[in-house]
């Protein structure tokens, strides 16, 4: 299993983080060097380069619901481990991890 993080639309709400029972995720600070937050297999177009979707960053900037916003990012360290539950699939706020399977389909987070 292939496991990572659009991280401009990360919203670093640990939703995925807290939900997974295999510890795919890490958190890491917004301000950790690059390379440590671009450590998963996310391809080149949804690395992290220091800016955030703008209109994931409008929607969940500022909102209080418990969880942090935009001071961490997180990443698919041990997306090997996947074992395609789905939870982190509808608990992700921006809708930003893909799972790709070993027969490769591809599964995309939806918010629900
Ligand atoms: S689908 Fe995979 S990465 Fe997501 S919560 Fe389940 S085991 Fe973890
Ligand atoms: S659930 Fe989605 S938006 Fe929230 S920290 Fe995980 S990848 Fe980022």
């Amino acid at each position: 299993m292939k496991v990572y993080v659009d991280k401009p639309k990360c919203t670093g709400c640990s939703h995925c983080h807290d939900v997974c029972p295999v510890s795919v995720f890490e958190m890491v600070p917004i301000d950790a060097p690059a390379e440590k937050i671009n450590a998963d297999v996310a391809p080149p177009e949804e690395q992290w380069k220091g800016q955030n979707d703008p209109a994931v960053y409008q929607k969940w900037n500022g909102v209080n619901d418990g969880h942090n916003h935009y001071k961490e990012k997180s990443v698919a360290v041990n997306g090997e481990a996947c074992i395609l539950c789905q939870a982190c699939l509808i608990e992700c706020e921006g809708e930003c991890i893909t799972i790709i399977d070993d027969a490769g389909t591809k599964y995309k987070s939806i918010y629900k």
